[in-house]
């Protein structure tokens, strides 16, 4: 593998660098805010948000996240994980500033590639324009969303339309979203993986209740991670999203450049803790010298780097594989990487606060930000275990199909996962 960015790509990097210098830093603080204050139905973003998006845009970084160049930068997943790199140095207000921010850009990816012509005019268009904002609705508090085959939330196709009766949450974003696009069981009585299929329902289709943002750690604040009850709600059949019973194709389609994505955005995180712990080290004085003399504070910056250049490398990896050999062949990298960089950022930011005492657990600098916003990947996407467990039946199932192979059997067909 060749790790040098060719100089378009390099050109990005230094261009979002000086923006988010220019634009994103100095504000970021009264940014976060902002959309804690502002954001309500109607109102996506906070005005300071949109000014920053607004000088994004003029400058062509836009929508940098898309493989497609007729709709985005046309950037391979290595060449866009770079990007993230750098913007997951200020992870809320960065993604957001050059329209690359989740639940958006998962939602746009599978509307380039599973929508209607009316389809990518009433609801693409529109998020690749940034003017509105969009919501991704799977996750039940009934069933275990670790294995989504427990889905509940039913649409019945009724007169032409499709009928949707079910609970969701942690419907990240629903707040100030123009419209869902929801996992549904539209085929109970199929196979587990073909019962559920994608719906696009705007938020103001009568019976889409937001009943309220779930506090998170104490924030419930802004654009939110929402409970929504779904109550007679109906929309257009021609609101299925891709074809009826395709619902875990399509997720999975999703959640591949998804996962490059946060995990590189994580990395950035990483780096910007260790700039800052490494900073405060060489400043500090305690006991007769600086902290960064101390050989347990060595120790949280040595480990800190070694991490988190081991935790870049597994994941430009699994982009590269992603990008040569199909996002089929990258999954075993996918899994890994989406547990490694969760990890690795949780610890870093641990000991970045760690080295900043009182300071560090304070809302002054933005570790304690970074790491409740970062807790999550350990849950989302797929808990840590449920990769783990993929990971583990698959070179469990490796190292059955190779000792059938020295013995001389027919070669067994390694049993479907999921992940
Ligand atoms: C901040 C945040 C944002 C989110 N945003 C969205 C969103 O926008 N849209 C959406 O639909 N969902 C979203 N989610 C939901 C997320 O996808 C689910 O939380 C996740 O899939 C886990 O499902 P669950 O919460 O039901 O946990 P469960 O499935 O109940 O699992 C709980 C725990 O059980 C353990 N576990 C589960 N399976 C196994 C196993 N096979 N072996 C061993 N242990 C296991 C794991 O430790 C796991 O954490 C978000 C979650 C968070 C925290």
């Amino acid at each position: 593998m060749d790790f040098k960015p060719s100089p378009e790509v390099e050109s990005l990097r230094e261009r979002i660098e000086a923006f988010m210098d220019e634009h994103v830093y100095p504000v970021e603080a009264e940014a976060i805010r902002a959309i804690d204050d502002e954001v309500k139905p109607g109102v996506p973003y906070p005005q300071i948000v949109v000014e920053i998006r607004a000088r994004a845009k003029e400058q062509g970084l836009w929508n940098l996240f898309l493989p497609d160049g007729e709709y985005g930068a046309g950037l391979t997943n290595w060449e866009y994980g770079m990007l993230c790199e750098q913007m997951g140095r200020s992870p809320v207000i960065a993604p957001m500033a050059f329209n690359c921010s989740a639940p958006d850009t998962g939602n746009m990816e599978i509307l380039v590639d599973h929508g209607t012509d009316e389809q990518k005019q009433r609801f693409l268009q529109p998020l690749l324009d940034g003017e509105i904002r969009s919501c991704f609705s799977m996750t039940e508090p009934e069933v275990s969303g670790s294995d989504p085959t427990t889905l509940q939330t039913r649409a019945e196709l009724q007169d032409g339309e499709w009928v949707i009766n079910g609970h969701k949450w942690f419907t990240s974003g629903a707040n100030g979203a123009d419209f869902a696009i929801a996992m549904v069981v539209t085929d109970p009585d199929a196979p587990p993986y073909t019962r559920a299929s994608m719906i696009l329902v705007p938020v103001d289709t009568p019976g889409f209740e937001l009943i309220r943002n779930v506090s998170v750690m104490g924030h419930d604040e802004g654009p939110g991670h929402c409970e929504i009850r779904y109550e007679d709600c109906r929309v257009p059949a021609s609101n299925l999203l891709g074809p009826r019973q395709a619902g875990f194709v399509i997720a999975q389609d999703r959640l591949g450049p998804g996962r490059i994505h946060h995990c590189m955005r994580a990395i950035g995180t990483c780096e910007r803790a260790i700039e800052m712990m490494c900073r405060r080290a060489n400043e500090r004085e305690t006991h007769g010298g600086k902290l960064a003399e101390k050989q347990f504070i060595q120790d949280f910056i040595a480990r800190s780097r070694m991490e988190t250049d081991q935790a870049r490398l597994l994941t430009l990896l699994a982009a590269w594989k992603m990008d040569t050999a199909g996002k089929r062949a990258a999954r075993q990298e996918i899994s890994m990487i989406k547990v490694v960089a969760a990890n690795v950022v949780m610890d870093v930011l641990d000991r970045a606060i760690q080295v900043h005492g009182a300071l560090g657990m304070s809302d002054d600098t933005p570790l304690a930000g970074m790491w409740r916003f970062s807790r999550m990947l350990k849950v989302a996407d797929g808990p840590d275990e449920v990769h783990k467990m993929v990971i583990a039946r698959r070179e469990l199932n490796r190292a059955a199909k190779r000792a059938q192979g020295e013995a001389g059997q027919p070669e067994q067909q390694p049993a479907e996962v999921t992940g």
